[in-house]
């Protein structure tokens, strides 16, 4: 569409296009209620039906088992940060894999509601890889383990999960829900901020094994126990109705792709227009360990700092917008979650081949 960027923000993100549209066309008057749902009572008829059926997509999307609850909670990832912790202590020891800032802030957060024991650490490699683990280097006593799927600001991900035995896994998957085929029944407890494959900021997804809601102690702020949302369909207060709705249309777009298995295949062959490009250039270098790359952000480098500020002042000014690399890294990061067409891809990676004949 004119005058449409080709957004590679690390979130909030692209919405494809038709989402937008489809919102657009239901913006004043939604599913001929007369009102649009900015304007709806959450206690609606049509907007329960809003909700129940993103909550039916979500679990057709991702095979939710039954004994899981979805829960809608205001405010973002890093609210979650603190929720599990206090909602899953038991023993009062946690045990995190810090494999990024996130990770990291997720750990530090922790530490005010349990004693937290940092299994492995890749910072000493500024993050550039998932540290090394042994499943004999988690404690059978711990609440749970903590890790983050996918490294939005290095660009690494787990290729296998950690084996936890009878310990809960609990993972951060902000930047890459919905990207790939999950195995649900792996974790304890799942979680993800919407503004980058679930739909806009100000909503986050939890995905919780039932059994583990015996565990928030009743003393808990009521919108900071998981109860408060299992027992009342996220509605016991007013939930956050527009960016529910947004995830509806989303979950809606990814079932039209072919559900999430189509939209991975097609993840592998988008990312991997820019990861070969990057391995053939002398010129960029994808700054990440091959084996954990990220199939949703891939930081990169030019040979200076002077050239990696010319290339995105160039890339900009060509439509490809917010890809200066996150001030930690440097460089560029091309954050390519389920929304970016491959378009979007083959032409930055034409100019990317302009550039660099234009600069070696
Ligand atoms: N975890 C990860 C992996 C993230 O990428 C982000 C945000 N980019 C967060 C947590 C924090 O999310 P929020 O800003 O929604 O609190």
């Amino acid at each position: 569409m004119e005058n449409r960027v080709y957004n590679f923000s690390a979130g909030p993100s692209m919405l494809p296009l038709s989402v937008l549209q489809k919102a657009q066309a239901e913006l004043l008057n939604c599913n001929g209620s007369g009102s649009s749902v900015m304007e709806m009572s959450h206690r609606s008829a049509p907007y329960e039906a809003i909700i129940a059926e993103a909550e039916s997509l979500l679990r057709e999307l991702m095979q939710i088992p039954d004994n899981y609850k979805v829960l809608f909670i205001q405010g973002g990832a890093t609210q979650q940060f603190s929720m599990v912790p206090m909602n899953l202590k038991v023993n009062g020891k946690a045990d995190y894999i810090v494999s990024g800032n996130f990770a990291n802030n997720a750990a530090k957060e922790a530490a005010k509601f349990v004693d937290v024991n940092i299994v492995a650490n890749s910072k000493p490699q500024n993050y550039a890889e998932i540290p090394a683990f042994d499943s004999k280097d988690f404690d059978p006593e711990a609440d749970y383990v903590h890790i983050t799927s996918n490294n939005t600001i290095f660009g690494t991900r787990y290729t296998q999960w950690p084996e936890t035995g009878n310990v809960p896994l609990v993972a951060d998957m902000s930047s890459n829900i919905l990207s790939e085929p999950m195995d649900v029944s792996r974790f304890g407890l799942i979680y993800a901020g919407a503004q980058k494959n679930i739909g806009i900021a100000g909503l986050a997804v939890v995905i919780i094994r039932e059994d583990l809601l015996s565990r928030s102690c009743d003393k808990l702020p009521v919108l900071m126990n998981y109860n408060t949302y299992a027992n009342n369909d996220s509605m016991y207060n007013t939930p956050p109705c527009f960016a529910i709705y947004m995830a509806k249309l989303v979950f809606e777009w990814i079932k039209e792709q072919g559900g999430v298995a189509a939209v991975y295949e097609n993840n592998v062959k988008k990312a991997a227009i820019l990861y070969d490009y990057l391995d053939s250039s002398s010129f960029f270098k994808a700054t990440a360990k091959k084996e954990d790359r990220s199939l949703m952000n891939i930081p990169f480098v030019t040979p200076s700092k002077e050239l990696d500020a010319q290339f995105v002042k160039e890339a900009a000014q060509q439509g490809f917008v917010n890809i200066k690399g996150h001030r930690l890294v440097g460089g560029m990061r091309a954050s390519i979650y389920n929304a970016m067409p491959n378009e979007g891809i083959e032409k930055l990676v034409a100019f990317m081949r302009d550039f660099e004949a234009r600069n070696k």
